[in-house]
């Protein structure tokens, strides 16, 4: 008898959530209102910092195209990134008429590699974007140090990493210029879309707010709350469409009280796969330093020179089992944009080329139970042994 397909993924959607959208419809205030105004404030709490500012917006693409726009990344400038990423943390740069460097990865943790970024710096570089790779937080301390050294922004991409923290504190509430979180429907949390930048700095904030709405002096619920004229706003820049509604704001309000426990199961499954997977030729994932929070984005493994079989064939071995897997990522340096564009070759990136060739992403979501655990274990084992 075959079992049930195994998803690669799945969010949880309680009945408080349900709820909550369902009051959001009732009450009339569907786009960017109340809720979204609650979510923000709510963000700023559940990173411990109340006084951070928070700006909701309708992805975390959109959220890093704000940063950087807010920091004055434009032609001319040079930005630089892990090529083991989603296109996106690197097509906002490109959406600014500036360019992207890509920098090889950390072979252990395969996150962005302090060392990697050093070489990459030029006169034109103007930012870093670190991405906590699967939830694990890059190395922040080496990045903070060599951006002050440089004098470069840090825009974190934070799209795996709630919670994950860094020596204890919460990514949000480090050193950077801005972090920008993701709710895409995958992701630790989930508001269907959606994405919140925070920052410290408020003349940044106050940029993101205007230029998340069409460059408008204020939003569209103090137009209509205020008691300014409700007809009245100036637009001062050519802004973007990057709102969040209430109705994502909602299901993200929900979400959040609901962020430690998710962790907390993701942390539970990542640990029994650990043990499951013991013996088998495979690398299991880099833990997070002593003390510290992985937000467990995703479990990802890697073959080892042992195995007998290659990963694509591993993958197929995987569906015929009924079972969803993934790869993160297929690095930038082999999209053809970004390889034609900065004439890149694998040679440049040899741990994140040598991670790619090798890597899985396993089921790893809040509604798997052990037994799907144990079941992904033995179809690793019915493969690879
Ligand atoms: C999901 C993701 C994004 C984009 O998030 P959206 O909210 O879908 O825009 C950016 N960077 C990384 C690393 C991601 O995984």
């Amino acid at each position: 008898m075959t079992q049930a397909f195994l998803p690669f993924a799945l969010p949880e959607i309680g009945d408080e959530e349900i709820a909550e959208v369902v009051d959001t419809l009732r009450c009339g205030w569907v786009t960017t209102g109340p809720k979204a105004k609650r979510f923000e404030q709510a963000f700023a709490d559940f990173l411990g910092e109340p006084t951070l500012h928070a700006v909701a917006v309708n992805s975390a693409t959109a959220g890093l195209h704000l940063a950087l726009e807010a920091l004055g990344i434009g032609p001319g400038d040079e930005v630089i990134t892990t090529t083991h990423t989603f296109t996106a943390t690197a097509e906002v740069v490109r959406y600014l008429g500036a360019d992207v460097v890509l920098a090889d990865i950390d072979p252990t943790t395969l996150n962005i590699d302090p060392a990697a970024v050093e070489r990459a710096i030029t006169p034109r570089t103007k930012a870093l974007i670190p991405v906590h790779y699967a939830g694990l937080a890059a190395d922040m301390p080496a990045l903070i140090a060599l951006a002050r050294r440089h004098g470069l922004k840090v825009v974190e991409d934070a799209a795996h990493a709630l919670p994950t923290t860094c020596g204890g504190r919460l990514v949000g509430t480090l050193e950077s210029d801005a972090t920008v979180f993701s709710f895409y429907a995958n992701k630790t949390i989930t508001t269907g879309e959606g994405g919140m930048l925070v920052t410290r700095d408020a003349a940044l904030a106050r940029r993101a707010q205007v230029m998340r709405l069409h460059g408008m002096n204020r939003d569209a619920f103090d137009r209509f709350t205020a008691k300014v004229p409700s007809w009245y706003y100036e637009i001062v820049a050519p802004g973007f469409k990057y709102n969040l509604t209430d109705i994502a704001a909602a299901l993200g309000l929900q979400q959040l009280k609901k962020a430690h426990a998710f962790q907390q199961r993701r942390a539970a499954l990542a640990a029994r796969y650990d043990e499951r997977l013991q013996g088998l030729p495979l690398v299991r994932p880099p833990r997070p330093a002593p003390g510290d929070t992985h937000a467990w984005h995703l479990y990802v493994v890697r073959l080892t020179d042992e195995a007998k079989l290659g990963r694509d064939e591993l993958i197929e071995r995987l569906f015929a089992a009924g079972i969803g897997c993934s790869v993160h990522y297929i690095p930038l340096h082999l999209h053809p944009y970004w390889r034609d564009r900065y004439g890149l070759v694998p040679e440049q990136f040899p741990h994140s080329q040598h991670a790619y060739e090798r890597m899985v992403s396993l089921p790893l979501y809040t509604r798997m139970s052990e037994a799907d655990v144990d079941r992904v274990a033995r179809a690793l084992a019915e493969a690879l042994t």
